[in-house]
């Protein structure tokens, strides 16, 4: 039973809490608090309306004797959380016979009996459940027959009401508002409304508080009408009108046909609310005003006008874009409306995601293809390619494209950077492609295995038949991981002001650092640009990938006498030597992490039988000989195979070369900067202590021939990628030989679940949509099971040595819910690609708030 005490009224002395009310209660007392025009209004308690749900006979407590006093009233939903949705408006409740001739007196007659007639129709379907088709008939015959005339209406409505009741409609306003409130609260249990609501995040026992308030008739003499209305652009977040506003009107359509949809500010196309009725349109921008003070964030008015005179029904929070949540954000902290903590707090880091890449418009209209794998983010259109030198092609002529395969291979690179897109049908989140692409910032899908791919033919076929050639274009959306048809509209880039400001205030929060993933130095000056604390992570082998240096690398790969090895690392050290410096030179002053070379051999082996002769002329030697050394080199399982630390014991010169050319680059830089330069050398896929101690060993002799042939002291660290489940369990073991610890949880998540990160693709989708795995475990990290290797590696690694440094460089340091893992864990930072740095940042300081 509905307590008296259930129905308060909303005065703005009392704080109505949302938890009991509703939020739009509780928003709606604030703002009378503060003296804005809010209409008389009443809050019914969630617990009140689930009695009523239940069926009691609402006691309306102080609400009876209002009733009686011949005016109208609205009943509007008042959910704890705005999007759990819940029944509509409704309205002009208190309507009958003496209402209507009450109101007829200060509007005429004709709007009365409007309202009138709208009262009988939504009371009838809502309450009494007649069948809407049957009353749109009826309404319509009517009009057909009689014309417009609402006096006739409302005797037929009557009569339809009677007939199909059998009981007159009600004409006692306390009757007609106890089953309006009863009807209401049945209508949120329906099993309809709980399933909405849930899929929208509500917990199964949401409640719903309502709110009974004096109607705006919207209608009558002076201005007059209904609409909604917010003082910032959609889609920047600073000065713009957004909302419209319908004269002579409760909501949808205008009474009697009189007043009709205007724009809120002056507009070309049509007229607007600005040059109509611009007292009313000043009075809006002063009450959202007064609102964005009183609640702390920029709003969306919902409001009634009545003979000139702005009613406030509801502020809810602004409509924003991204990019518009971010300024938003930062210039409420500005302007002492909230604490940067709250302003951090309230920006999705996706919004920042949304800022770096360009997107498409959420206007356009477009036809989605086939779904795959969003591997990184941003949107780009082009024209179809199907091969690397097709891209270079395009981008010779100036055409954007989008690079289409099977998989991408490292020969692809240059065709990677020449397209705009890239689009596999195979592979998971950490595959090639993926890993490239968002080094690139580029918009890329893995994994869409609906694509049927015809190199022969250059096209690629859907299931549904449709074929798409060469010079077709189509545009990836890499944030949602739709391929679609044609160019629609795309919204460029655009890091504001307000963009740098809330990353600096990131810095004041976080302790987690954030490190990038570069591998070259134009990676390295792209990652300065998002300040980031230092390289978590230079992959060498991906230093090779340029024509002249992949051909080197496959010498040296293919030599099977060590003199030839030789040769080939002695054309590879000043190439490698190069690129340190530049590595060091550009990120002076912070840490740079190099990983040794880690190649899964095959993505250096020629495919082609183009590649294979050119690999057979450079090396002299005959065709047969290098396809004999292909086939001994070829591995059941790369990824598993002759790989990182493994190969750099059994080829131990490669290892020597890259540590000489990362001590001569510090050396040099350092004399030339006068700064120390200590490298971070990283030992990767190692799963057994003997191999750090090994390598290491080997590293330290380098560095010694180094400082006495340069005379220059150089300091340095040796630590290990933790990437094996063994090499997490035996951390404390390894890190009797390392530094630190760096995991790449990219490698690891494969072996914790022996799933190849490269063929996840295929039914990843259909596991997460069946609920068995919560979310991708290569996306974010898989707290339950490789998490417990983590935490089980960092307590005994920090048992063995207190002062290990430890960190993360799998692609999980650019996911949200990972880097919280990562504070949580203790971690001293993350490394992402560049252009999720960002990202890192910002969720590494909402953990730490
Ligand atoms: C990893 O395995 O997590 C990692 C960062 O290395 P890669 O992706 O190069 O194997
Ligand atoms: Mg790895």
């Amino acid at each position: 039973m509905a307590e008296y005490a259930d129905i308060a009224e909303i005065t703005g002395t009392a704080t109505l809490p949302a938890e009991h009310y509703g939020i739009r209660a509780e928003i709606l007392g604030k703002l009378m608090a503060q003296g804005l025009p809010v209409p008389r209004g009443f809050a019914v308690s969630k617990a009140a309306v689930h009695q009523l749900a239940l069926g009691t006979v609402p006691d309306l407590g102080p609400l009876k004797e209002v009733l009686k006093q011949g005016a109208l009233y609205s009943v509007r939903r008042s959910p704890e959380q705005r999007n759990w949705g819940g029944p509509r408006a409704m309205l002009n409740i208190g309507m009958c016979d003496r209402t209507r001739d009450i109101m007829a007196r200060e509007m005429g007659l004709e709007r009365a009996n409007d309202l009138y007639s709208r009262f009988i129709r939504s009371y009838s379907q809502k309450v009494a459940r007649l069948d809407e088709d049957d009353l749109e008939e009826l309404v319509e015959v009517e009009f057909t027959n009689r014309g417009r005339d609402y006096g006739r209406l409302i005797d037929a409505l009557l009569e339809f009401y009677e007939d199909e009741l059998d009981e007159p409609f009600p004409q006692d306003p306390v009757t007609q508002m106890q089953q309006v409130l009863r009807a209401v609260a049945r209508m949120w249990e329906g099993t309809t409304a709980r399933i909405l609501r849930q899929a929208r995040g509500a917990p199964i026992d949401a409640g719903l508080g309502l709110i009974v308030q004096d109607m705006v008739a919207g209608t009558g003499s002076g201005e007059c009408g209904v609409g909604s209305a917010q003082f910032t652009a959609l889609a920047t977040g600073v000065n713009g009108t957004h909302g419209r506003y319908i004269s002579e009107s409760q909501g949808h359509d205008s009474v009697t046909g009189r007043g009709g949809e205007m724009f809120l500010g002056r507009d070309v196309r049509g007229p607007s609310m600005e040059d109509v009725a611009p007292e009313v349109f000043a009075q809006l921008q002063d009450l959202t005003a007064q609102a964005r003070e009183i609640l702390r964030d920029e709003v969306l008015i919902q409001f009634s006008v009545q003979d000139g005179k702005v009613w406030v029904l509801d502020a809810r929070p602004a409509e924003r874009s991204g990019r518009a949540e971010v300024e938003i954000a930062v210039q409420l902290a500005k302007d002492g409306l909230q604490s940067k903590e709250a302003a951090l707090l309230s920006v999705t880091p996706g919004s920042l995601t949304e800022m770096l890449h360009r997107h498409i418009d959420p206007k356009a209209k477009y036809k989605v293809l086939t779904q795959g794998i969003a591997a990184s983010p941003g949107a780009n259109c082009g024209k179809v390619v199907f091969s690397a030198e097709a891209a270079q092609a395009s981008a010779a002529r100036d055409e954007n494209c989008i690079l289409v395969r099977s998989e991408t291979l490292p020969e692809d690179i240059r065709g990677m950077h020449s397209a705009q897109g890239i689009l596999t049908a195979r592979g998971g989140i950490t595959s090639h492609a993926a890993v490239i692409a968002r080094g690139l910032g580029l918009p890329c899908i893995v994994g869409a295995s609906d694509i049927d791919i015809d190199l022969r033919r250059k096209r690629f076929a859907l299931p549904d038949g449709r074929k798409f050639s060469e010079g077709d274009t189509i545009t990836l959306d890499g944030a949602t991981g739709e391929v679609i048809a044609g160019a629609p509209d795309l919204i460029e880039p655009d890091l504001s002001g307000a963009f740098n400001t809330l990353l600096d205030w990131t810095d004041e929060f976080r302790k987690l650092g954030v490190r990038a993933n570069a591998d070259t130095p134009s990676d390295a000056r792209l990652a300065q640009t998002f300040r980031v604390d230092g390289i978590g992570l230079c992959r060498t082998e991906h230093m090779f990938f340029e024509p002249g240096r992949l051909t080197a690398m496959r010498e040296m790969i293919f030599a099977d006498q060590d003199q030839d090895r030789q040769a080939a690392l002695d054309r590879l050290l000043p190439m490698q030597r190069a690129d340190f410096v530049e590595l060091f030179e550009t990120m002076v002053g912070l840490p740079v992490c190099i990983r040794l070379l880690d190649p899964p051999l095959h993505e250096f082996l020629p495919q082609s039988p183009q590649e294979i002769r050119s690999l057979a002329e450079a090396m002299d030697l005959p065709l047969a000989k290098v396809l004999g050394r292909a086939e001994d080199l070829k591995q059941y399982n790369p990824m598993l195979g002759l790989r990182g630390v493994r190969l750099g014991l059994t080829v131990p010169g490669i290892y020597d070369m890259q540590a000489r050319a990362i001590f001569e680059a510090a050396a040099q830089v350092q004399q030339k900067f006068g700064t120390q330069i200590k490298p971070e050398i990283m030992i990767p896929l190692v799963s057994a202590n003997k191999e750090v101690e090994i390598v290491k060993g080997r590293v330290d002799v380098v560095a010694s021939e180094v400082q006495m042939a340069t005379g220059q002291r150089l300091e340095y660290s040796v630590g290990v990628m933790v990437e094996t489940p063994r090499a997490a369990l035996k951390a404390g073991q390894i890190a009797q030989y390392a530094e630190f610890l760096s995991f790449g949880t990219n490698d690891l998540t494969q072996m914790a679940y022996g799933l190849s990160r490269d063929d996840a693709g295929r039914f990843m989708r259909a596991y997460v949509n069946r609920g068995v795995f919560a979310e991708d475990p290569f996306h974010s990290i898989d707290e339950d099971g490789v998490g417990e290797l983590l935490e089980i590696a960092v307590s005994r690694a920090k048992e063995a040595r207190g002062d290990i440094g430890l960190g993360l460089c799998g692609e999980h340091g650019g996911d949200p819910a990972s880097v919280a893992f990562c504070h949580r864990l203790g971690l001293e930072y993350v490394s992402c690609s560049p252009y999720r740095a960002p990202v890192a940042r910002l969720s590494a300081a909402q953990t730490a708030i």
